[in-house]
């Protein structure tokens, strides 16, 4: 909804990785088990996907990257691809865990993902507090602002808390 609204490009480095899992592409057989346990795919093999996404023409006026980078050194990896000047903001959707849990169980339900179980989904929040989180703090010390949304309510509302401030500072 960002992305459409904002009229760029959605690059979702889980829905490239699951499109190439459900491809069983050489790329896709490496990674399945990886995501199914919740843990982070190589950082060259998302980078190197990235990188390649962000050449394609469709990129040339913005984008919205989602669930990338999700470590300090993805996120150096872009900076030195793209420019270090590249990124406008860095939205954080702050929920609390247990919120999560019950969210990404419901969506278990309705998307049948393999990594929507509880104990894949403990395992992604491990993951996100030891490698997601400190790119809280990376982001400002590399001069792009983080715009922390209160990521609880209705997809209307978050989405509105996101939106608002990205189209003024547009
Ligand atoms: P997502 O759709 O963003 O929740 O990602 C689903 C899964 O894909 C993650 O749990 C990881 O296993 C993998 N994945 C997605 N994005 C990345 C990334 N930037 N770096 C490493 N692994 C990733």
């Amino acid at each position: 909804m960002v992305a459409t609204t904002i009229g760029i490009p959605h690059i979702s480095t889980g829905e490239m990785l699951r499109q190439n899992v459900a491809d069983e592409t050489p790329l896709g057989v490496q990674a399945a088990a990886i995501m199914e346990k919740g843990d982070l795919v190589p950082d060259d093999i998302v980078v190197a996907m990235v990188a390649e996404r962000l050449n394609r023409p469709d990129a040339g006026c913005g984008y919205l990257l989602d669930g990338f980078p999700r470590n300090t050194v993805q996120a150096a990896a872009l900076a030195a691809e793209a420019g270090s000047d590249a990124l406008e903001v860095a939205v954080l959707l702050d929920v609390a865990d247990e919120v999560l849990i019950a969210r990404l169980l419901a969506r278990a339900e309705e998307l049948g993902r393999a990594d929507d179980n509880e104990e894949t989904i403990r395992r992604r929040l491990d993951v996100y507090r030891a490698e997601t989180e400190p790119l809280a703090a990376w982001y400002p010390e590399h001069g792009v602002p983080v715009l922390i949304v209160d990521g609880v309510g209705t997809i209307a509302e978050v989405f509105g808390k996101v939106v608002a401030p990205l189209a003024e500072a547009r």
